[in-house]
């Protein structure tokens, strides 16, 4: 790296990134191109020669910022939001810059110590159970995606659990969610060689907003350890992707600990990829409620928390049971810290050896805003939601089809009278037309069969002014589907 080209080109590349946010709204929020087409205007093979910075940016803003969709626009409502912000940017920056692999504490003894400090903070905020503090048998780490976070705490867990009932038993292991779940628990345990008929996946209670009684999971694992099954592992949902719904943790934990018996009990892992950020908020830390009960829990601070992708902590009150599954301790990794337990090494903490300097950009998140600052961020987009939710209500030709509970209004255009079957269509109609404009994307899903509108607020860049121009546009795009029914 040489320093006087870095301090050149990273001057470029920084005003290259600056117009790109100050003309993000001309952007479509959603890519237009076709399948494949970006080969038609690359060459077949890489340069021989060297080229120069600015050839690369003329390709990028020609070439490649059209096959782009721009999370960060301020009309960008699908999915869940993937959040950016000046400070998160700079810690990516000054992570490329540093560039170590963090693998075990001598590796870079800061980014081990600051990854610990900086998750016991943001423990601290969400005001969960000390347990799940470094200080203790705990601690957090950061992982990749929630993907990553549920997929080691399902290895952690069937390992304990064989431990206990011997390794031949890994065909009764028994994992239990709701169809709300997000499919990354599915691959887990695909990954985990959970037997595939032995993932229950319960159905959600339409009556409790998509949210899993706590009957259903009591009669399920009673069920099940009746004939011979051993429930090992249970996740529940804070936010569920379709529509946000909130598992009640507490009853749902206690069914997990008192059915297998405290010693036995079921790992139960919660969930709150997207609506754990909303948790720093006095007011929406009630949905944390028996967390007390969980062994393990993870929120994406690259979802919705000003943290740029990726960064998804995860906390576990029994750091061992995640060590004893991931461990491995060759040779040529050998140190005198680790070898006398002085340290902790990441390493054991996650499925990859290598890993990068993810906390600093959280770290500077935390300093450069402040929790204070943070917070009015939420509430920010959660008010923002709140006016979409009503713009809506006071359309009767949509409906609200769950009660908005953080930033994520689920709703669809009700189809001409007697006329449901056509409901599904209509609404997936008007997405089409909607995210064809370019003027906002949106994104959907099924609940109850019914097709479902899906308009997350989230985008740091967002303002009452897109909120009411998105709905505008919606509003247009209705009323020229419903002229045609
Ligand atoms: N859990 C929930 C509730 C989610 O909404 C998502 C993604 O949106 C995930 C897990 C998976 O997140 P990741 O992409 O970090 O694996």
């Amino acid at each position: 790296m040489d320093a006087e080209q870095l301090r050149e080109y990273g001057h470029k590349m920084v005003d290259f990134i600056a117009d790109y946010y100050k003309n993000i709204e001309n952007f479509p929020v959603l890519s237009q191109v076709q399948p494949g087409y970006l080969r038609k205007l690359l060459p077949e093979t890489a340069p021989t020669h060297s080229e120069t910075l600015q050839d690369v940016l003329e390709d990028v803003q020609t070439k490649i910022l059209p096959g782009v969709t721009h999370w960060q626009s301020p009309d960008y409502f699908a999915y869940f939001p993937s959040n950016s912000s000046v400070a998160g940017f700079l810690g990516e920056m000054l992570s490329a810059g540093i560039n170590m692999v963090g693998f075990s504490w001598i590796t870079s003894p800061a980014a081990t110590e600051l990854e610990m400090i900086v998750l016991d903070w943001l423990a601290k905020a969400l005001k969960l159970p000390d347990e799940f503090l470094s200080t203790g048998q705990g601690g957090g780490v950061i992982q990749g995606t929630a993907s990553e976070a549920v997929l080691v705490v399902i290895l952690a867990a069937r390992d304990k659990v064989l431990r206990r009932v011997g390794k031949d038993a890994i065909s009764k292991l028994v994992v239990y969610c709701s169809d709300q779940t997000h499919s990354s628990l599915q691959k887990a345990c695909q990954i985990g060689g959970i037997y595939p008929e032995n993932f229950r996946v319960l159905k959600a209670d339409p009556s409790r907003d998509y949210a899993l009684s706590p009957d259903t999971l009591s009669e399920a694992v009673s069920h099940d350890m009746a004939t011979g099954l051993i429930p090992f592992f249970f996740c529940a949902t804070i936010g569920t992707t379709s529509s946000t719904a909130v598992d009640p943790l507490l009853e749902l934990g206690k069914i997990a600990k008192v059915k297998s018996g405290e010693s036995n009990s079921i790992w139960f892992h919660v969930d709150a990829a997207y609506a754990g950020s909303a948790c720093i908020c006095p007011e929406y830390r009630g949905y944390m409620n028996g967390v007390e009960e969980a062994d393990s829990f993870n929120m994406n601070a690259h979802k919705w928390f000003l943290t740029n992708f990726d960064c998804s902590a995860l906390w576990v009150k029994d750091r061992s049971a995640l060590i004893q599954s991931l461990s491995t301790n060759p040779e040529y990794l050998k140190n005198k810290a680790s070898q006398e337990n002085l340290v902790v090494d990441y390493k054991d903490w996650q499925v990859p050896l290598g890993r990068r300097f993810r906390s600093l950009k959280l770290w500077m998140v935390l300093r450069l805003y402040g929790l204070e600052k943070l917070q009015a961020y939420i509430r920010n987009h959660i008010e923002l939601a709140k006016l979409f939710e009503e713009l809506v209500a006071q359309d009767k030709r949509f409906e609200i089809v769950t009660p908005r509970k953080f930033s994520l209004v689920c709703f669809r255009l009700l189809p001409p009278p007697s006329n449901e079957d056509y409901a599904n269509k209509l609404n997936h109609d008007l997405l089409d037309s909607v995210n064809s404009t370019g003027k906002l994307f949106i994104s959907h899903t099924l609940l109850s069969d019914r097709y479902i509108l899906r308009f997350a607020v989230g985008a740091p860049l967002t303002e009452e002014r897109h909120i009411v121009g998105a709905w505008k546009v919606l509003q247009d795009e209705a009323a020229t589907l419903l002229s045609k029914c």
